[in-house]
């Protein structure tokens, strides 16, 4: 069996269970390295196991060669029983789950198949905890996501034009990142141009990118199941002073902040030096969401660089650094970068200028 999934053993273990149950998609492919969108991964002492049905039983035989699971196919009206065989077979009487990860109804089906002889045990972000830590294999993986997102960029940079609208943009920055061999964008890409820069997650619209405006894109590749993410903030034609200043006052922040990043540093505190930072300029009120988090298989995942959070920074983490400012009817800026915390210091993997671009 996987190291993986020995570790997520000795969590669900820890937790008062025998074994544990996964059918979240992420945590599920990290276990077994099986990407389709159903099934699940059951990891107990006497191994770990992959049940899918008949229309993923080919790729699921594939996946198991690289993780050592053993697969099952389940005949869907039976996988309540087939599940409860299995999980009996190993002598398994408290099954962890996946409670963050699970739906209520999926909840109860699941109790109600393996009732009475097999209790379960919710438990919260064990898989996730282990995903944290980037191995150098993920790190390379992770470095093809940042490269692809920083040239397919790059490449619509070039194209854009007064006239052209926020969707035409994003279509294009999608298309350019698959044209390179991405799987397609780790999330849907977000451009928000003039006024509409003030929404910090604008869906891409109809609006035309006008001269005079600052247009924000934030996007990010998905690489053999690993993401990118980069924003960066652009001016169409001769930024005004206002524009200029508010720019610069956002680039200091990310310096700051990301001179903070490193192994042993509370999360808290980084995003703290980024608002001090906008403090100088007055517009720390502006800022109104945390500084970073965490990016991996999901491109929102542990640790959290936020006010609230009492994440500590550690050796192997993929964080975001992501200071924005935000004024209705102005629009706003924002500069984000992915950064992975290896033994050499902070590592760019979404390496572009950062300086204010002007087109
Ligand atoms: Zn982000």
């Amino acid at each position: 069996m996987r190291e993986r999934a020995e570790k997520a053993l000795a969590l669900a273990q820890a937790a008062g269970a025998e074994a544990l149950c996964v059918r979240s998609r992420a945590n599920r492919f990290y276990l077994t390295a099986f990407h389709g969108s159903a099934g699940t991964a059951l990891v107990t002492a006497a191994g770990l196991f992959l049940l899918v049905d008949f229309r993923y039983a080919e790729a699921a035989r594939e996946a198991a060669k690289e993780s050592g699971a053993e697969v099952r196919e389940v005949d869907r009206p039976r996988y309540g029983q087939q599940l409860k065989d299995l999980v009996r077979a190993a002598g398994v009487r408290r099954l962890a789950f996946e409670a963050e990860r699970e739906t209520f109804a999926g909840w109860q089906a699941l109790a109600e198949a393996l009732a009475p002889e097999v209790e379960l045990v919710p438990v919260r972000g064990l898989v996730e905890e282990l995903r944290r830590t980037k191995s150098e294999a993920e790190i390379a993986l992770m470095r093809e996501a940042g490269r692809v997102t920083v040239e397919a960029f790059g490449e619509v940079l070039g194209r854009v034009r007064p006239g052209m609208s926020e969707r035409e943009l994003a279509f294009a920055l999608e298309g350019e990142m698959q044209r390179r061999g991405a799987e397609g964008a780790a999330y849907p890409t977000i451009v928000a141009s003039g006024p509409r820069g003030s929404r910090p997650h604008a869906e891409p619209s109809e609006r035309a990118i006008e001269a005079g405006d600052l247009v924000t894109v934030d996007c990010g590749a998905r690489w053999r199941g690993y993401c990118a993410d980069l924003t960066r903030t652009f001016a169409v034609g001769r930024p005004s002073d206002r524009q200029r200043e508010i720019h610069a006052a956002v680039q200091a922040a990310f310096r700051a902040a990301a001179g903070e990043l490193r192994p042993g540093a509370r999360a808290a505190d980084v995003d703290r030096r980024a608002r001090a930072e906008l403090e100088a300029f007055g517009l720390a009120d502006r800022f109104g969401h945390g500084l970073g988090h965490g990016v991996g298989l999901e491109v929102h995942e542990r640790p959290s660089l936020g006010r609230e959070s009492q994440d500590v920074l550690a050796l192997g983490d993929v964080v975001t650094v992501e200071p924005g400012v935000y004024l209705p009817g102005f629009g706003g800026v924002r500069i984000e970068d992915t950064f992975w915390l290896g033994p050499e210091g902070p590592v760019a993997l979404t390496p572009a200028p950062r300086d204010l671009i002007i087109l």
